[in-house]
Formats: structure tokens, C-alpha cells, sequence
């Protein structure tokens, strides 16, 4: 199956008290304009997350200001596909509104009996929507939608929405959990009972839809990245950056882990030509969507941009022409994206769906260090990985104790910190003659300081400086070299009853370590990610750098110079070259948003590369190809990129 490369997603959630909705709808000139953009797919509802139906419908609810027999997602899906586009259909399975205020006995209802409304807990979800309970008589009715949209319209796949699998407490879900053996008293069963129902529905729509089998695309918005594989057909990677909950340290984990859940499905980067899902008056610059979407292009994954529809069908010229721009100026390295991997040195284990702060950290710090990494899993096959990075607070489970003797077994290094490797009671560490430390206990000193000692003396300024986090308590075992001490206050942080320990500052050095190594464990018994997500110390990720480097000597790719802490790096290949993909970006706080509102200049990047055995024919700037002086020595070559303004790729050219 051949995918579309360039993806366009439209929100079209339109209230009744829209009173023109689709009346000044051009299909054919909306399809002209996705085709001038260069896009090859649109993603368009079919039924919004209002409850209302945008289809010639039997079943559903047609907006009703739509004009009598006008069949807006029809026209659209025909127009699209006369000039070549596909279309998807998106369909709100979650929440309906307007399915909810005729049918209130559909609705989720919350622990107290009151109708359940999801901004409690998220505030990203449509305030005061109604939330449809999918184990009542709506799940029929949802299924008939999906079901009337394949058969009537040549569609190319469903993006279906709000799987998010909150609790509910309608008598449905409580027969359901009861004829489970499960106990509506317990909410961790509660949410089990949740989750089960969600990926249920997917496995019925997956029945229905059959993407496999008839080659569409299908994904469920809300369910995980390996449980949509099961049930669907690709990867979309929902990001919008200017939005709180993801922010600019979100993309780099989930394109690091989702290209290595896909077995060559596709993976959609989905960013948005807006600050936020319902923000109609915004046009992000064209750096920052370039930015999101080079990104995603460096790390495997296609560009989708995100967009509202207005109501009345108008698609603005301003709009057409920002995204027209951007997707010209991608489209120009496409021959260097097609089809290419990222050969990467190390992995950062998290839970494969929840970013820690300490997970944000040590990725965001690898980022600036610019190493080539996956974020994984324990599902993953760890072999490729000569390095593993677990951070502070990874406690190993009996799976996941196997996965660590397995990949140890295989002479794989580790990089802890914190309370990682601890047994989930935070007893012992689980491999101490590995980690080369006995536990002592949970939390040491409040506020803990560090020094580092020895070869590693001069590594940081020659000062107590703030670990910003909790340390374990440890002792270093016998042979295990220690590269640096925690250092004491006067006394913790407190309040007696008569002074406030307020001021806390460093006394003397103890003999807990700070840093250690073995043959095979470099351990920091600080949060070291955590206190750099505090406070951004860059002594912090220099003592980092230094484990990595002590397990790592030779990573894949080294900017010497001439690349700033915010500027990126990625290596990926193709077979006969290798590709360096340098970002030079910055977002900033302005005011309460992030944004980025140039591309940046950089000049002389020097840069090493690993070759692992290839020589090297030419080096050359992507797209003009102009050559640039390369140096091979044994197994690396040292060549240096003049100038790039936001993007430049350099690419490594094999000889045969
Ligand atoms: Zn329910």
C-alpha cells in the first residue's frame, strides 16, 4: 500500500447556533486549494464532537443549518478525489453533544451520579461537553454511523476521536463490570473497566472498518500507539507545542518511540497552523510549523498540519498561502526523507504513555547533547541499543527485572539515576553488584549538594552546586569507582516551632556517593533529570555528559562547534549515504505563549561522524547538492556545514 506523504486535518466542531454552516462551500475550490497546498489526504469530519452530521445521513444528526440536501462531506470526498487527494472521515466516538441532550440516558455519569463532565480532569477536553458512555445503546448507534459512511462514501480511512477511556459510573458500565467479576468500588478497577470498553470499540470498528484488509487507514485517537496497530492500520502523532500539556519536549519523545512501534506503517506529525484546538484567529509562523514539521521529518514521520474549517465552508486564502509556502519548502529534501531510518547509540526507557518530568528531562538533555536515541519501552527489543538510559524513578517490576538481566547478560551499559533500579518496594537494588551501590535509604539531605571528585574534579565549577532534587542514600561497594560525594546542609529544610530552616546551606562532604561507575552501571544517586527540569542547571547535564561518555566514548555523531544548546542534530540513512539533519530554532516565552517566530542562522558547524566501517565518497548540502570538503579518518569523517538559516541537511555519500 502506498501512503500519502503530505496530510491536511480539518476541525469543523460547529454549535447549532452557527447559522450558515456549509453555505459558502466550494468543494471543488476547497479541493483546489488542499492540491495547491500539496497535500495528498485531508482528514475531514464526517461527525463532529458537537454530535453533528456533516454527511447525507440516515442515521445521525445533520447540522441543522446545513441547506436541505446538501451533502457537505459527500461533495467534499468527490471533489477531493476527482484531483487525486484521499480523504479520511473523522468521527467523534467520545463526545456527542447533541446525541446527549436527546439521549441524556447515553451519557457518562460521573462517581457521584452527576453527568460527567471531562474538564474536571483534563482540561483539554471540550469544556462542558457531554461525554457519550460507549457501553450504552450509543455504541450501536456510533458503529451504524461508521458503518453508513464506508459503504456510501469512497473513503480512504476514519480518524476516530476521544477514546479516552474516562471512568464512568452508568448502570451499563456497573452490569458490565459486575458480569466481568470486577468491583465499581474500586476505581483502579474502575479505569481498568474503562480502558477494556475503549479498546473493545476499536476492536468492533476495526470489524467494521477492516482497514487491514481493504488498505485504509484507521486511528483511534486516545488509545495507545501499539494498541492502535492492533486495532488500525498508522501512527498519528498529535502535537500542538504552544499548548501546555505538550509543550516543545513532547515531539522528540513520541517520534523517538513511535518509530519504533510501527512496523512500516506510517507515522502522521500532526502540529497546527493555530496556537490551540478551537483558536480560529491564529496563524503560526512559518518557522514554527517548518520547525515542528523538519522535526518530524528527521525522525521518520510525515507532515499533517492541523486547521479549523470556517463554518460557513470558507477556506482562508491566508491560510492556503502559509501552508503552500511551508509544504514547497519541505517538499524539496523529500528524496533524502523517503524510506530512511535513524541508526541510533542509546535508548530512554519510559512507560511507552506517560512523559515523567524526568523522561521530558533526559530526553530534552540528550537533545542538547545531540546523541541519537529511540525512547522505548519494555516491549521493545533492547539488543540494538548499546546504552539504556533509565530515569530517577524506574523501579524495576519482575518483566522488566528480566529485560535488565538479559540485556546485561549481553554486555549492555546502563545510565541510572535516582531511585532507579530499585524492586518496586524500594528495598534494594535489584542488580547491586551491577550498579556497584548498596541502598540505604529513600531520600538523604533536603536540600542535597554535590562535588564532583577525582578524574572528574575539574568536570564542574569548583563549588558545592544544588542537585534541585531528592538524592537516594546509598554506599558504593567495593571496586566501584566513585566520581563524586553528596555534600550535607547545615541541616534539612524545616520548621521547629521557633525558627524556620529556611536558609540551608552546604556544610560538609559525606561519604555517600554521588556518581559512580562499574564495567557496566553509571549510577548518579541524585534525580539528576528531575533537578534539571527544576532549575535547568547546566552543571546538571554536564555530570550527565560525563556518564555518557564514560559508557559511550564514540557516539555516531559529535558537533564539535559552531551549534548552540538549543540548536538539534539528527542522523538518519538511506542506503549508500547518511543524512545530518541540523534544526536551529528557538522557541521562546513570550508573555504566556511559546512560540518561535524566526529561523535562526548558524555558521562553521563542525561536525564528526561515526561511519562504522563505510568510506566516504562525498559530502553535500541537500537540495543543491553543492559539495562540501570532507577529512575520513579510520572510521570517522570531519566535515564542516557553512552556513544553514533554521534547516540544513547534510548528506554522506557512501562510495559503492
Ligand atoms: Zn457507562
Amino acid at each position: 500500500m502506498s501512503y500519502p506523504e503530505y496530510v491536511l486535518f480539518f476541525d469543523n466542531h460547529t454549535m447549532q447556533a452557527c447559522y450558515n454552516v456549509g453555505h459558502n462551500f466550494d468543494a471543488d475550490s476547497f479541493a483546489a486549494s488542499v492540491k495547491e497546498i500539496g497535500a495528498e489526504l485531508v482528514g475531514f469530519p464526517a461527525k463532529c464532537n458537537q454530535g453533528f452530521c456533516y454527511y447525507d445521513t440516515k442515521i445521525g444528526i445533520r447540522h441543522p443549518s446545513m441547506k436541505p440536501g446538501h451533502d457537505y462531506f459527500g461533495d467534499l470526498v468527490a471533489a477531493c478525489n476527482k484531483v487525486g487527494v484521499k480523504v479520511t472521515a473523522y468521527l467523534n466516538c467520545g463526545l456527542s453533544n447533541e446525541d446527549g441532550v436527546v439521549h441524556p440516558e447515553w451519557c457518562q455519569i460521573g462517581k457521584n451520579g452527576e453527568f460527567f463532565h471531562p474538564e474536571v480532569i483534563n482540561s483539554m477536553i471540550t469544556p462542558y461537553a457531554r461525554i457519550m458512555c460507549i457501553n450504552s445503546p450509543y455504541r450501536q448507534y456510533i458503529l451504524s454511523l461508521i458503518k453508513e459512511v464506508k459503504e456510501k462514501y469512497p473513503v480512504s480511512g476514519f480518524l476516530l476521536d476521544s477514546f479516552n477511556a474516562f471512568p464512568c459510573y452508568c448502570r451499563h458500565c456497573m452490569e458490565g463490570m459486575r458480569k466481568l467479576g470486577m468491583n465499581p468500588e474500586n476505581d483502579n478497577e474502575v479505569a481498568e473497566y474503562a480502558l477494556i470498553s475503549a479498546k473493545s470499540l476499536a476492536a468492533e470498528i476495526s470489524e467494521i472498518v477492516q482497514p487491514r484488509r481493504d488498505g485504509l487507514l484507521m486511528y483511534c485517537l486516545g488509545l495507545s500507539a501499539r494498541d492502535n496497530l492492533k486495532y488500525g492500520s498508522y501512527l498519528e502523532c498529535e502535537c500542538l507545542p504552544t499548548y501546555p500539556n505538550w509543550g516543545y519536549d513532547a515531539l522528540p519523545i513520541r517520534s523517538r518511540y513511535l518509530r519504533t512501534v510501527s512496523k512500516g506503517e506510517p507515522v502522521f506529525n500532526m502540529t497546527g497552523r493555530f496556537y490551540a484546538w478551537g483558536d480560529f484567529g491564529s496563524l503560526r509562523t512559518d518557522a514554527a510549523i517548518e520547525y515542528d514539521l523538519f522535526y518530524g521529518l528527521a525522525n521518520g514521520m510525515r507532515p499533517n498540519v492541523g486547521d479549523h474549517i470556517h463554518p460557513s465552508g470558507l477556506y482562508h486564502r491566508g491560510i492556503v498561502e502559509r501552508l503552500k509556502k511551508v509544504y514547497g519548502t519541505l517538499k524539496q529534501y523529500d528524496p533524502w526523507y523517503r524510506g530512511a531510518k535513524n541508526p541510533v547509540d542509546l535508548a530512554v526507557l519510559f512507560s511507552g504513555t506517560m512523559a515523567t518530568r524526568s523522561t521530558k528531562s533526559a530526553v530534552r538533555m540528550l537533545c542538547e547533547l545531540k546523541m541519537q536515541f529511540d525512547c522505548i519501552d519494555e516491549l521493545n527489543d533492547w539488543s540494538k541499543y548499546k546504552v539504556i538510559v533509565l530515569p530517577d524513578d524506574i523501579l524495576l517490576t519482575d518483566s522488566l527485572q528480566k529485560k535488565v538481566a538479559e540485556f546485561l547478560k549481553n554486555g549492555g551499559k546502563l545510565i541510572a539515576t535516582g531511585e532507579s533500579g530499585l524492586d518496586p518496594e524500594k528495598k534494594v537494588f535489584c542488580f547491586e553488584k551491577e550498579w556497584g551501590v548498596r541502598f540505604r535509604k529513600e531520600k538523604t539531605f533536603n536540600p542535597a549538594y554535590f562535588t564532583m571528585t577525582g578524574d572528574y574534579k575539574e568536570l564542574v565549577p569548583a563549588l558545592p552546586l544544588s542537585v534541585n532534587s531528592d538524592c537516594v542514600e546509598t554506599e558504593a561497594l567495593t571496586g566501584t569507582v566513585v566520581a563524586g560525594n553528596i555534600i550535607a546542609p547545615y541541616y534539612d529544610h524545616k520548621w521547629d516551632g521557633v525558627y524556620s530552616f529556611f536558609y540551608t546551606p552546604p556544610d560538609k562532604v559525606t561519604e555517600f556517593p554521588f556518581v559512580t561507575f562499574t564495567g557496566q552501571v553509571a549510577y548518579c544517586s541524585g534525580k539528576l533529570f528531575d533537578g534539571y527540569n527544576t532549575a535547568a542547571s547546566v552543571e546538571l547535564r554536564d555530570v550527565f555528559g560525563a556518564m555518557l561518555k564514560r559508557l559511550l566514548p564514540d557516539p555516531l555523531l559529535q558537533v564539535e562547534s559552531g551549534f548552540p544548546s538549543f540548536a538539534r542534530a539528527i542522523v538518519s540513512e538511506q542506503p549508500g549515504r547518511m543524512m545530518v539533519h541540523l534544526l536551529n530554532y528557538l522557541p521562546e516565552k513570550r508573555g504566556e505563549m511559546l512560540i518561535v517566530e524566526e529561523a535562526v542562522e548558524a555558521y562553521n558547524i563542525k561536525l564528526k561522524l561515526r561511519l562504522d566501517g563505510r568510506t566516504v565518497k562525498r559530502v553535500v548540502m541537500a537540495p543543491a547538492e553543492e559539495e562540501i570538503p570532507f577529512v575520513q579518518e579510520n572510521d570517522h569523517v570531519m566535515f564542516t556545514v557553512p552556513k544553514i538559516c533554521g534547516y540544513g541537511l547534510a548528506a554522506v555519500e557512501f562510495a559503492e
